[in-house]
């Protein structure tokens, strides 16, 4: 008896229980992609879609800030950047359970100082984007995977860079040269790593959502209808990834 992957037309097998944590409902592949993206078969939002969502809820936020839920809500992932334990560079990661390394992603944007409005508008923009979507994925694993993948990556790498000399090749007697070496490490974005980040997220915004996601999305379409449409996700001068190099 064998089960098939559950997206309708793949026909292929599902897989096999094993110990990689991939879902067994699906085949490799489809199970590879509900990993990277919150569903077996809907892609992440480009940039390019989801960027005048963060940028609409971000300018609302900033002109609201006085509100109750808007204070409760940055409130909230400020307590998530302080309970996210020490800094944890990337290359460290690996070795760590998801939940653990979900605290260390809240650690890393508390490290590089990110506006936790950012964070918050995050879960603004993705509640929107998929409100607006024609074809949405209505699952709430995949509205926290979505969030999390952009919050991911406004602080994701460690960067090292030090000085190494080497002799001078021609000669030894020369001072020798000195080069920059550089590295950086990337945690991945996948896996039970970004349920996590979406459902802390998720619970630090979702009385604002219940209180005033209407009126955000007011303000985003009273925006278009001004035809301003916004590229960037926040304007500058605000901080939201740190290019901090070593620790
Ligand atoms: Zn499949």
């Amino acid at each position: 008896m064998y089960a098939y992957c559950r997206v309708i037309g793949c026909g292929r097998p599902a897989r096999a229980g094993t110990s990689t944590g991939l879902d067994t409902r699906y085949c490799r592949v489809h199970a590879d992609h509900l990993s990277r993206h919150g569903s077996a078969y809907k892609g992440s939002y480009l940039a390019k879609v989801i960027n005048p969502y963060r940028r609409a809820a971000l300018d609302w936020l900033l002109v609201h800030g006085d509100l109750f839920w808007v204070k409760d809500a940055v409130g909230k992932v400020e307590g998530l950047y302080h309970g996210g334990g020490p800094h944890i560079e990337a290359f460290r990661l690996p070795g760590l359970k998801p939940r653990e390394r979900g605290k260390a992603q809240w650690a890393r944007l508390r490290h590089h100082e990110v506006d936790p409005r950012l964070v918050v508008a995050v879960w603004l923009a993705v509640e929107m984007v998929i409100g607006d979507d024609l074809q949405p994925v209505s699952t709430s694993q995949y509205k926290r995977v979505q969030a999390a993948k952009v919050v991911h990556r406004m602080a994701s790498g460690t960067h090292k860079s030090w000085e190494q000399e080497r002799p001078h090749p021609a000669h030894p007697g020369l001072p020798p040269i000195v080069h920059i070496q550089k590295l950086s490490w990337y945690p991945k974005s996948r896996g039970r790593v970004l349920r996590y980040i979406g459902e802390d997220l998720e619970r630090a915004a979702e009385l604002l959502v219940d209180h005033h996601l209407e009126e955000v999305r007011e303000y985003k379409r009273e925006r278009d209808s001004q035809g301003k449409p916004a590229t960037r996700p926040y304007p500058k001068g605000i901080r939201a990834r740190g290019r901090r190099m070593g620790t």
